[in-house]
C-alpha cells in the first residue's frame, strides 16, 4: 500500500492489482470476472479479460500489457484513424464553451494533448497554454500551433509545481493510463484551489456498450486499461479532493465500428476473413448506406433507451478542487 500526502488529506492507493481481484480504484477485494474480448480493431486473436468492481463499479483490464510492450498495440494504422478526428475545429466548440462556464482565464494544461488541436482552439490573450504529450513529433506540432509549452513524456513524470493551473483538461486519454489514482492525485496537486478538471472518457454503462457487449468499439482492447461509468469516475475524482460541477453523458455515436466488428465475426464463422477495421479503407457507398440505415433504426432505438440503460457513450465531467481543503483558504 502506498500513501500520497496531498494537501491536508491522505489518499490510500491500493496499488497495482497483483492478484487481479483487488480493485485498483477503491481497494475492494473479490472483483467479478466480467467480460472477455479481443483487439477487434486490428483483428488480433489474443483474448483479454475485464474485471468489474462490485463496490465502485470500475471495469479494468486484468492483465494489461507492460508499458514497454504497449507500443505494439498503437499501430501506425491506429494513429491514422484517430488523428483524422481531432483536426475538425468544430469538434471542440462545446467543450470550450463548457470549460468557459467555470473558468474564463489563467493557465491551462491539456493532458495527452496530441498535436494540440484543443489547445489551439483555446489560444487567446486570456490563457497560458501547456500540454503533456508522449510523442515528441506531436508535441513539436502542438508547440508550434499553440505557442504554448509542451512537455514530452508521461503525465506522472511531468515536472509542474503544485498549484500551477487554473484548468486541466483530459480528452480521450484517462482510459489509456495506468494508475488512475496517481494520475488523479497529480491533477489535484497541480490545480490551484478552485481550479477545474475537465475530463472526457467512454462510458462503459452506455446503451451502446450494453447492447454490443464484447463488440463495443469503446473497449479498444488492450489500449483502454480502465473503463469508467459516471459513478466510478466521480468516486475516483472525489477520492482526490475534487468535487463535480458537471457530470453527464452525451451521444458520441460510432456505432458503425461496433457493427463492423459484429459482421467480421459473422463472416468469420463461415470462413470468410475480412480485413480488420484498422486496415480497411473507410467508406464505399454500400457501407455508407448501411450506416445510414443503422442510424435511422438501431441508433434511434438506442436513443430512446439511453436514459433507461445508462445514457450516452461519452462521459463529460468537470470537477473543482476544493478551496477549503487546500490549506490556502478556509
Ligand atoms: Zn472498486
Amino acid at each position: 500500500m502506498k500513501q500520497y500526502e496531498m494537501d491536508s488529506r491522505v489518499i490510500i492507493d491500493p496499488g497495482p492489482a497483483i492478484d487481479g481481484k483487488t480493485c485498483p480504484i477503491c481497494g475492494q477485494v473479490d472483483a467479478a470476472d466480467w467480460l472477455q474480448s479481443r483487439d477487434r480493431l486490428h483483428g488480433r486473436r489474443r483474448e483479454y479479460e475485464l474485471r468489474r468492481c462490485r463496490a465502485c463499479n470500475i471495469v479494468w483490464l486484468a492483465q494489461p500489457p507492460a508499458p514497454d510492450e504497449m507500443q505494439e498495440h498503437y499501430t501506425a494504422a491506429y494513429h491514422k484513424l484517430i488523428s483524422g478526428a481531432g483536426d475538425d475545429p468544430s469538434r471542440w466548440n462545446r467543450r470550450r464553451a463548457d470549460l468557459l462556464r467555470f473558468k474564463q482565464s489563467g493557465s491551462l494544461l491539456d493532458l495527452g494533448c496530441s498535436s494540440g488541436s484543443f489547445l489551439a482552439s483555446m489560444r487567446s490573450d486570456s490563457w497560458s497554454l501547456y500540454g503533456v504529450e508522449m510523442s515528441a513529433n506531436e508535441a513539436a506540432t502542438a508547440e508550434a500551433r499553440t505557442a504554448g509549452k509542451i512537455v514530452v513524456g508521461t503525465v506522472l513524470d511531468a515536472p509542474f509545481p503544485a498549484e500551477s493551473f487554473d484548468a486541466i483538461t483530459c480528452f480521450d486519454v484517462l482510459e489509456h493510463l495506468y494508475e488512475p489514482r496517481r494520475i488523479m492525485a497529480k491533477v489535484s496537486y497541480w490545480l490551484k484551489p478552485g481550479g477545474v478538471f475537465y475530463v472526457q472518457v467512454p462510458n462503459i454503462d452506455s446503451a451502446e456498450a450494453r447492447v454490443f457487449g464484447t463488440y463495443w468499439h469503446g473497449l479498444e482492447l488492450p489500449r483502454h486499461l480502465f473503463h469508467y461509468s459516471p459513478a466510478s469516475l466521480n468516486f475516483l475524482a472525489e477520492s482526490a479532493g475534487l468535487r463535480p460541477l458537471l457530470l453527464e453523458t452525451r451521444r458520441n455515436p460510432a456505432v458503425g465500428v461496433s457493427l463492423r466488428y459484429v459482421w467480421d465475426d459473422v463472416f468469420g464463422a463461415v470462413g470468410i476473413r475480412r480485413t480488420p477495421v484498422a486496415y480497411r479503407a473507410d467508406g464505399g457507398i454500400t457501407w455508407r448506406a448501411a450506416r445510414k440505415v443503422v442510424r435511422m433504426t438501431i441508433l434511434r432505438g438506442l436513443l430512446v433507451m439511453a436514459p433507461l440503460v445508462g445514457g450516452g457513450e461519452a462521459i463529460h465531467a468537470i470537477f473543482r478542487k476544493d478551496i477549503v481543503n487546500s490549506g490556502v483558504a478556509s
